[in-house]
């Protein structure tokens, strides 16, 4: 695959790329007037362009061709998630967006111990850019406000079908529900249901938080007899429920 750049404002026939997609194309890739490249403006549109002028901080392209491409799951999935800590929320953000994840959702829980920073929808979102280039995706992964789990319980979509990643103590019963509703939801994935999946911090959901989501309709899911952290919960669910209609 050519080398992707970010765009979002790609008006008529040309492209601006700048700050760090300028500095990727000018610096790191050196490239020169007349190079072709890939632009995706994170809407869900893809264009070949061609180098036109490179300056110090920006480089216009002339675009050759709008291309559609089709990169995106056919239904809805949101994922909701306390941040982990530290260089594992790039782990968490990057797959996510890799496997095709719709809606990110950084979680406030009673027991969340990173509490998001102001700026964080930036600079999570820098990181979907970034996995976005990498893995061809054209429509950027969304990453809502942070949200407490009582608001975000009454927000979310009453028509999707809503799992809550929760261990068990007890094992097979649950499991063997568990993949009973994986099938479910296989079914449902057919009719374009949208799919919204639920992991609770380091410290788990209390049972107040699982009990509320009980009573709102959602099917608690357990992942089997080892505890995960919370981006391995994540990541596998995303993957469970994101690449099953490609198979
Ligand atoms: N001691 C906590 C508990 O019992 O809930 C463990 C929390 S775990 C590190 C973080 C989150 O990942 C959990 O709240 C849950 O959403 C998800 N998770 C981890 N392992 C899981 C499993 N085996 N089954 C279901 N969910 C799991």
């Amino acid at each position: 695959m050519a080398e992707r750049f970010y765009c979002p404002t790609v008006t008529g026939e040309r492209a601006v790329l700048e700050g760090s997609e300028a500095h990727h194309l000018i610096h790191v890739m050196r490239a020169a007037a007349g190079d072709h490249v890939i632009v995706f403006d994170g809407q869900g549109h893809e264009y070949l362009c061609k180098v036109e002028k490179i300056s110090r901080r920006d480089a216009t392209l002339k675009v050759l061709e709008r291309r559609t491409v089709e990169r995106e799951l056919p239904f809805s999935l949101t994922v909701a998630a306390p941040l982990p800590k530290g260089d594992r929320q790039r782990v968490l953000l990057e797959k996510l967006t890799e496997l095709g994840v719709t809606r990110f959702v950084p979680l406030v829980t009673e027991r969340t111990v990173v509490r998001p920073e102001k700026d964080v929808v930036a600079r999570l979102t820098r990181i979907v850019i970034e996995a976005s280039k990498q893995c061809g995706r054209n429509r950027l992964m969304m990453v809502a406000e942070p949200e407490s789990w009582s608001s975000f319980l009454e927000a979310v979509d009453p028509t999707a079908a809503k799992y809550l990643a929760h261990p068990v103590e007890s094992g097979e019963r649950e499991r063997l529900e568990a993949f009973q509703k994986g099938t479910l939801l296989a079914d449902k994935k057919q009719e374009s249901v949208p799919i919204v999946i639920a992991v609770g911090p380091e410290g788990g959901f209390t049972d107040a938080e699982v009990e509320a989501a009980r009573t709102r309709g959602w099917h608690l899911l357990d992942l089997g007899p080892r505890i995960l952290r919370v981006e391995t919960a994540a990541i596998a669910l995303a993957a469970l429920f994101g690449t099953s209609h490609q198979v």
